[in-house]
């Protein structure tokens, strides 16, 4: 094995990767979250607040953007944000959320609306001009015309 190797920032696409491969284990990072996810890696998503990077389950993704669970709560990783970017729906700045298809890049406000599958018309069409019909953004949480069908409250 060569001793340098070239270092690309991990992504969810080749963390997962590294999964399949037998690489480090990729789970929740909530420390109190006993879901089992082997073989179903992909639904796992990745925050990522510009100070610290978290694997969360879909259901601590949505207890994540409602403040239910906090940095304490989990394992956390350090950022690989180098430069926030502004929210793509707004001015505001972004945290970075990838899941296995594509990568997000909204403010927690917005981020909030997106893993609660409850964004507005606009915004959903927005989002789905750019990421097309991504997991978050299928037609089983939105109608054809953006309108949300089963937001979680
Ligand atoms: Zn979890
Ligand atoms: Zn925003």
């Amino acid at each position: 094995m060569p001793i340098t190797m070239k270092i690309n920032k991990p992504t969810a696409r080749n963390v997962m990767a590294s999964v399949s491969e037998g690489g480090l284990e990729m789970k929740c990072c909530a420390k109190d979250c006993s879901i089992d996810l082997k073989g179903f890696e992909k639904i796992l998503g990745i925050f990522d607040d510009g100070a610290f990077k978290m694997v969360l389950c879909p259901n601590h993704q949505i207890m994540y953007v409602l403040g239910k669970v906090k940095h304490e709560d989990m394992e956390l990783m350090p950022s690989s944000i180098t430069e926030r970017n502004k929210c793509e729906l707004c001015d505001e700045l972004a945290i970075r959320f990838e899941d296995s298809e594509t990568t997000y890049e909204l403010c927690s406000h917005h981020m909030a609306k997106l893993i609660r599958h409850n964004l507005n018309r606009e915004e959903f069409s927005k989002l789905y001009l750019k990421h097309g019909n991504t997991f978050l953004l299928h037609d089983d949480f939105y109608e054809d015309d953006g309108e949300a069908i089963q937001p979680v409250k």
